[in-house]
């Protein structure tokens, strides 16, 4: 017999009375109690200025934490007689949208909506995006992902509409389609993650406990989970410690490119600049060990809350980290293209301005600051603002900066920089000269 412990199972809660999610996960071995959120989705949509992909995100977040907050005793219980007592259940929220000539559509409700709907996409095709988030039930601790697929629908009859409409089945579901029921035959093709159009990725929820330290086989019911000792990453996602309560749009996202980003809704942050004795000075922050990339230093900033522009977020976030009033801080504007026009190093951009706004309305409309340097994953952002400040402001760090500091933009950076703002301290210097020059 291996003496290698099995590693413990998870109770797992899913935030949806979707059939075809809770069929996904029993085909898969999971049978998680199923709890459905109390939130008016209609209200939280109209606080949030996000892109699809930050809508079925927010949506997804918001039911999955409104169940772990009012979780049934009757699945702690059951939670406190599975074979790991003091592993609090994890719960699991998804929301999905399609996303056809650039228009977002949930569930259609009505049969004319669904009718109306399906005309437009008959023949047409268009990107499934489903959000998952996964919460800690009791310390709150988080990780979020969103899937993508293209959907290919077959052009319909005018009689194929009006019976499937009056089949029902395209009223409650998301983009007015299934692809593994009634609706089957009219999907051509799936571009993608095929389980992502079905309402929820398993793939990717594998990546994502992974990328916690836990393995999906720890979620299994009836089957022995995978052996192994839990890392400590793992026992921390399961500690039940309750952690700092933080805003909606607060935790990690599992990215495309691979990493883990802070912010659902990207993030942001204020490069400020001010002259002190004829020279440019920036203002960085060293961050405490407790906090996000703890121990570098970085340009004060954080995650851009749902119903913030990028600027707004950057701007509250600098404020609450400097004791700077944000309304001492002037927005550079990006006037002269020559300097920054698009040009594209990396995954970095150089932005230019008006075309900004009209390709990410979401992040940049409403606002007066464009940011200097942008780098978009998709679903994650990080957008980066040049401001001027005065020069005698006072500083008044939070808990969140061990130290603020000026210091000189021709002079060396101090060390260590933050990994993501080191590659950009180039742009950012390039920046403050000609922010300053004027
Ligand atoms: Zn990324």
């Amino acid at each position: 017999m291996s003496e290698i412990p099995y590693l413990p199972q998870i109770p797992l809660v899913l935030a949806s009375k979707s059939p075809a999610r809770l069929k996904t996960l029993h085909d898969a071995g999971i049978r998680p109690a199923i709890q459905v959120s109390q939130v008016d989705e209609d209200e939280i949509l109209r606080d949030i200025r996000a892109l699809p992909a930050g809508q079925v995100l927010a949506l997804a977040a918001a039911k999955a934490r409104d169940v772990a907050t009012h979780l049934d005793s009757a699945q702690i219980v059951e939670a406190e007689n599975s074979p790991a007592p003091n592993i609090p259940p994890l719960v699991l929220g998804c929301d999905s949208m399609l996303e056809i000539d650039g228009k977002i559509w949930g569930k259609p409700h009505t049969p004319e909506v669904a009718r109306e709907r399906l005309r437009a996409m008959s023949g047409n095709s268009g990107i499934l995006h489903t959000g998952h988030y996964l919460v800690n039930s009791a310390s709150f601790a988080s990780l979020s992902a969103v899937s993508h697929a293209t959907v290919h629908i077959a052009p319909m009859s005018d009689a194929d509409i009006d019976a499937y409409v009056a089949t029902g089945e395209p009223l409650h579901v998301a983009g007015s389609f299934t692809v593994d029921g009634i609706g089957g035959p009219f999907i051509e093709e799936v571009e993608g993650d095929y389980h992502g159009v079905v309402g929820l990725s398993l793939p990717l929820l594998r990546t994502m406990l992974e990328e916690t330290g836990l393995s999906i086989t720890q979620l299994w019911t009836d089957h022995c989970p995978a052996r192994g000792n839990l890392s400590e990453k793992g026992w921390a996602f399961l500690d039940p410690k309750r952690r700092v309560p933080r805003q909606l749009a607060d935790g990690f996202l599992v990215c495309a490119c691979g990493h883990q980003h802070w912010g659902l809704s990207g993030a942001g942050g204020i490069c400020a600049l001010r002259k002190h004795e004829g020279r440019v000075q920036v203002l960085l922050q060293l961050r405490a060990p407790w906090s996000h990339s703890g121990g570098t230093w970085a340009i004060p900033g954080g995650a851009v809350q749902w119903n913030e522009s990028a600027f707004e977020g950057a701007a509250r976030e600098f404020s609450e980290e400097s004791g700077i009033d944000s309304s001492l801080l002037r927005p550079y504007h990006p006037e002269n293209t020559a300097l920054m026009g698009i040009e594209e190093t990396g995954d970095i951009t150089y932005i230019d301005s008006g075309e900004l706004i009209e390709q990410r309305p979401d992040l940049y409309a409403k606002t007066e600051a464009t940011p200097c340097v942008l780098l978009d994953h998709g679903d994650w952002s990080y957008s980066t603002f040049v401001v001027s400040c005065p020069d005698d402001v006072e500083i008044r760090p939070n808990n969140e900066s061990s130290l603020l500091q000026w210091f000189d933009i021709e002079g060396e950076p101090p060390s260590p920089l933050h990994p993501s703002f080191a590659r950009t301290w180039f742009h950012l210097r390039e920046n403050a000269r000609h922010a300053m020059s004027h």
